[in-house]
């Protein structure tokens, strides 16, 4: 029994709270606020429409703290669900302290000024929630989230450490666009055009962005070319997992992409610095992302499959040596349309907040305080992955990887 408050009404939520209305057991009141009221009755009307499930809507800016304190206090949930933007994760988490609420995000805090995603500023928050004795779990999407999860199964059920980690995440989708970005335009294309870094020997090396590249055949979809850069889960598994000699993240891109993103690089759309345009401030990578497609529209035209999925190396934990292991899931774009009227790269994101917030409501991941994927036992979470529409599968490879 438990009431959950969603907020953001994007196309993570929307397969979030579908889900949500699917296990009903678990979930017994879903409530759903966002800055664009209209886009919460669209989710609600399709969730009603397929699940027949009742979800309640409201008008929030989550960036006004008093107001998230009363919508909370109206609401009276035991869990809040942030699926908003990175920008909001700091001051929903506030909202959450001053209401006595636990919290549950996707994505770690990104300054609006300033393309830098880090950890930091939300363990900052660690001690404040433990002594309310409220729990904050951070990054529970796929990437990061999964990906932790993946990661921490292999060293639990396969590998007593590991020397080597890759984080290989593929969309094989084709969405019939010229330039269509996946996922929020604003974060993916801050994400992408940031420079590479990846852990080695204890610290993190920078390379410029977009500089290595590797072509790898991905089940379910074929050989693609796959670019290594940073991504956020990279911190948190380093931390964890301190013996780690390498860890990388590699993201595929095709080649049309890539050629738009490197134009709209080459003439400043991608700034995220104000420029005065007839008398007004705009930032070229919000004007950008106004102008493109909005990824919720992107599921009706998206074909194919996503296979995200984790390659680790390390001493087996039956003391046989060194041992290399493959974990992924792979994702069709025409199924998750059908079951939830949006496309793969939201569900792979949206399934797994719900679980995260299902383990949470449920009590089966428990504590006071802020908490990473890696801190919590893998086995319910995969569990609940085969059971919701994210199976995976394991297999050995004959060595580490050769890129
Ligand atoms: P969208 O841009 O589609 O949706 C974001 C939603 O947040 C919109 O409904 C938007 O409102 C709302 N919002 C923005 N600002 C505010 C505010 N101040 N107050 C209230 N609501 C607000 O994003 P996605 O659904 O694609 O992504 C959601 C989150 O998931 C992001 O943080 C993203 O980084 C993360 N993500 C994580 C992944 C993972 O694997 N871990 C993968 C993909 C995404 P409006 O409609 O008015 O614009």
């Amino acid at each position: 029994m438990s009431t959950v408050l969603v907020i953001g009404a994007g196309g993570v939520s929307s397969v979030c709270v579908h889900k949500m209305a699917m296990n009903k057991d678990i979930f017994t009141d879903i409530h759903l606020a966002s800055r664009t009221k209209s886009k919460c009755d669209a989710i609600a009307a399709s969730v009603k429409d397929r699940t027949g499930v009742d979800v309640a809507t409201y008008e929030i800016d989550a960036e006004e703290v008093p107001a998230m304190v009363n919508l909370i206090r109206k609401v009276q949930p035991s869990l809040v669900v942030n699926l908003a933007l990175p920008y909001q994760d700091l001051p929903i988490m506030d909202a959450c302290l001053e209401a006595g609420v636990s919290y549950l995000d996707t994505a770690n805090y990104e300054p609006k000024d300033e393309a830098k995603f880090e950890y930091h500023w939300q363990w900052a928050y660690h001690d404040r929630f433990k002594e309310a004795g409220l729990m904050a779990l951070l990054g529970s999407g796929f990437d990061p989230g999964v990906t932790s999860v993946f990661t921490m199964w292999l060293k639990k059920h396969k590998l007593k450490t590991i020397r080597q980690l890759d984080i290989l995440d593929c969309n094989g989708g084709d969405h019939g666009q010229a330039f269509a970005t996946n996922f929020n335009p604003e974060i993916n294309i801050r994400e992408v055009t940031a420079p590479a870094r990846h852990w080695e020997n204890g610290d993190f090396v920078e390379t410029p962005a977009m500089a290595k590249k590797v072509e790898f055949d991905f089940e379910g979809v074929g050989p693609k070319n796959m670019y290594m850069m940073y991504h956020e889960e990279l911190e948190s598994l380093a931390k964890f997992n301190p013996e780690m000699e390498r860890a990388r993240f590699w993201m595929t891109f095709g080649d049309e992409y890539i050629k738009h993103l490197t134009v709209l690089q080459n003439v400043g759309m991608t700034r995220i610095d104000p420029i005065k345009y007839k008398g007004k401030e705009i930032i070229p990578l919000q004007f950008l992302a106004a102008v493109l497609p909005k990824p919720e529209t992107l599921g009706e035209t998206t074909k194919g499959n996503t296979n995200i999925g984790v390659i680790a190396t390390g001493e087996a934990l039956d003391g046989s040596g060194e041992k290399t292991f493959y974990i992924n899931n792979i994702c069709s774009h025409e199924a998750a349309y059908e079951e939830t009227g949006n496309q793969a790269v939201s569900y792979t994101t949206g399934v797994p907040a719900m679980i995260g917030s299902a383990m949470m409501v449920t009590g089966k991941w428990a504590g006071d305080g802020v908490f990473n994927m890696e801190e919590m036992d893998p086995d319910p979470f995969m569990d609940m992955l085969n059971a919701h529409g994210l199976p995976w599968q394991v297999k050995e490879l004959d060595g580490p990887v050769d890129f």
